[in-house]
């Protein structure tokens, strides 16, 4: 596993090793993300078998903006007003999928797609470099703790993945909130930094 600095130049490097199927580990406010290609079903399929993940388990999809998000989903209004209060930041908005370049093993070929923006630099700059959305669930084996610092991932994926972008201690340190919206009755499937009642608000 190659350890990449964090700067300019090796937010570059990063980005080249995912244009290559490469998989990546990379900071976000949030946990590290384990990274791939989210056009690459080689890069995605990579990221299930190093996270023994199971294929129905879908990923989240990175991107950098919510101009951006909309190419890949349909936003109605809840999704439209979370995504403009709480993005970039630690939401992940479930909405009905649109036709697109990302795998369909990205999204175990839901109909539906998970997307979220961070707002860590590092994240949004890699993403913006690779000019692709990044498939990236937390770096971990599955069912095993998250990894919230390099020295985590260093320890738990160095023999497993391509490489680390060192960008020190997630902020946050918990997963992201993730809220369907792609149901008739939105719902919290999972709760992390963002709280119910901020969302409910
Ligand atoms: P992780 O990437 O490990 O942080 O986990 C992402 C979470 O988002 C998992 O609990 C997934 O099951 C969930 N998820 C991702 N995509 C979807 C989707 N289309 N529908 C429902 N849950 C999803
Ligand atoms: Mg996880």
């Amino acid at each position: 596993m190659k350890i990449i600095k964090n700067s300019f130049k090796g937010i570059k490097v990063a980005a080249e090793i995912l244009k290559g199927n490469g998989t990546v580990a990379f900071p976000t406010e949030t946990v590290y993300g384990l990274g791939a290609n989210a056009f690459s079903n080689a890069a995605v399929t990579k990221v299930y078998k190093i996270k023994r993940r199971p294929i129905f388990n879908p990923l989240i999809i990175h991107i950098s903006s919510y101009d951006i998000a909309k190419q890949y989903g349909v936003f109605n209004d809840l999704a439209e007003t979370l995504a403009r209060n709480y993005w970039p930041g630690p939401l992940t908005i479930i909405v009905k999928k649109k036709k697109s370049k990302v795998v369909e093993a990205a999204t175990a070929k839901l109909e539906t797609i998970a997307l979220r923006c961070p707002s860590n630099i590092i994240a949004s700059r890699l993403i913006q470099e690779l000019e692709k959305p990044i498939a990236a669930p937390s770096a971990n084996k599955s069912g095993k703790l998250t990894c919230t610092s390099p020295g985590d991932v260093f320890a738990k994926l160095k023999n497993s993945i391509d490489a680390l972008l060192n960008g020190g201690d997630a902020e946050l340190g918990l997963e992201s909130t993730v809220v369907d919206c792609s149901v008739e009755k939105p719902c919290i499937l999972r709760l992390g930094n963002i709280t119910l009642e901020e969302i409910s608000n």
